[in-house]
């Protein structure tokens, strides 16, 4: 973070160039965005179904407020239930195909939180080698090991695991549906099959996942035809599809149970959920069911902007067409260049570099949505293109940390 501040104000002083990183906004989180008076196309939001601004969503949200107020101010176990939490974990339940399912504050904090409550000293968690930072801090929260295999590679696991299984009590192999820095889709069902010979147990974070991928939206199990236990815990956020904020796991019913009433800090100890946040979330997945449009039309720009990234000779690294698209644009500098041009250009594009993404791996990100328009797509695609090709002409910038 320290590096990403550093690169912003360095080009912003060395070229009098916007800064994008901590923008504000004075409209909506939506497809376009107001900053400063002028419009902005938003490609910064994961906001992959435009549910975040949707009347239906932000009136559930209001509808939650009026009926229980503004706050949970207290750990569910303390302050007891509203009926949503139950309405959500049943229909998430459902819709991972498990017993039982409990929403929370944060995503971040479910990883964490579940992670950190599973496992303990003696134990480790082998991660895919692009997991979100979240599940590293579980696992320091655990007191346990963490060792890493190599991007969807369940080879790569497999080795790790032959090498190192035996000297652990219990392991859990940790994975994402849909992998935000680089838009590749986890191989869920090839890496629980080589975990399961070793006698590890399986979680998987949904959080770009869950509303995106799958005929219906139901994320990597739909997606790839599992069934709910095909691993053990299925981890998502409110914040992305759903437009909404928080998390929730779903899985068996004597693990949510235990998490329930014991997990620290994402079940107890921590107040539960504004009740508006999850009025929001419900009236999302009643969208998703009803508007299955969206996801087509997500999937469709998507698709169109990878072909006019492609057609402009952009590096996409190893994305795969879905609705996260990584530029690549190696160099701090030139990437916090790109993102600065973008913005004096109407278009909202975070910039991302170490330690998000290893050196070397600088990119600026896009974030379809089924709401953008074929005209704002191709207004991006050219203008990148243009920012890029200005950004290779610069001198030799270096680094800015
Ligand atoms: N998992 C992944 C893969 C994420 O990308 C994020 C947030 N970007 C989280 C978990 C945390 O989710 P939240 O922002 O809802 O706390």
């Amino acid at each position: 973070m320290a590096n990403k501040r550093a690169t912003i104000a360095a080009v912003h002083e060395q070229f009098g160039m916007p800064n994008p990183v901590f923008l504000t906004r004075e409209s909506p989180n939506d497809t376009v965005i107001r900053w400063q008076g002028r419009q902005l196309v938003n490609f910064s939001a994961y906001n992959y179904l435009g549910l975040a601004n949707h009347p239906k969503v932000v009136q559930a949200a209001k509808d939650a407020l009026d009926s229980y107020g503004a706050s949970a101010s207290a750990s569910r176990i303390v302050a007891g239930e509203i009926p949503l939490y139950a309405e959500l974990e049943q229909r998430l339940a459902v819709m991972y195909d498990v017993d039982d399912a409990m929403v929370t504050t944060s995503g971040y904090l479910t990883n964490a939180g579940v992670i950190g409550f599973l496992l303990g000293s003696g134990d480790v968690a082998i991660c895919d080698a692009l997991i979100h930072r979240s599940v590293s801090s579980g696992v320091r929260w655990a007191g346990a090991r963490q060792l890493t295999f190599r991007h969807n590679d369940p080879e790569s696991l497999r080795s790790v695991l032959r090498m190192a299984r035996g000297n652990f009590d219990r392991a859990l192999v940790v994975l994402e549906g849909h992998y935000s820095m680089d838009g590749t889709i986890g191989r869920v069902a090839e890496i629980a099959q080589v975990a399961r010979e070793f006698d590890c147990a399986v979680m998987v974070d949904e959080a770009h996942s869950f509303g995106v991928l799958g005929e219906s939206g139901r994320g990597v199990r739909e997606q790839a035809g599992l069934a709910g236990d095909a691993v053990d815990i299925w981890m998502g956020t409110l914040s992305k599809a759903l437009g909404s904020c928080g998390g929730f796991v779903a899985g068996d019913a004597d693990l949510i149970g235990a998490m329930k009433v014991c997990a620290p800090g994402v079940a107890t100890l921590s107040g539960g959920p504004a009740p508006s946040t999850i009025g929001a979330a419900l009236a999302a997945l009643d969208i998703l069911d009803r508007e299955p449009q969206r996801l087509t039309r997500l999937w469709a720009n998507a698709g169109l902007f990878h072909t006019l990234l492609t057609e402009r000779g952009l590096d996409l690294g190893v994305s795969q067409g879905t609705p996260i698209c990584p530029v690549l644009i190696p160099q701090e500098l030139r990437v916090g260049y790109v993102a600065s041009r973008l913005l004096q250009h109407g278009i909202y594009a975070g910039p991302i570099s170490a330690p998000a993404v290893p050196p070397g791996g600088e990119r600026v990100r896009f974030f379809l949505t089924s709401e953008h328009t074929t005209d704002q797509l191709h207004l991006a695609a050219d203008q990148l293109a243009d920012a890029v090709s200005a950004a290779e002409k610069l001198p030799d910038l270096g680094d800015a940390s």
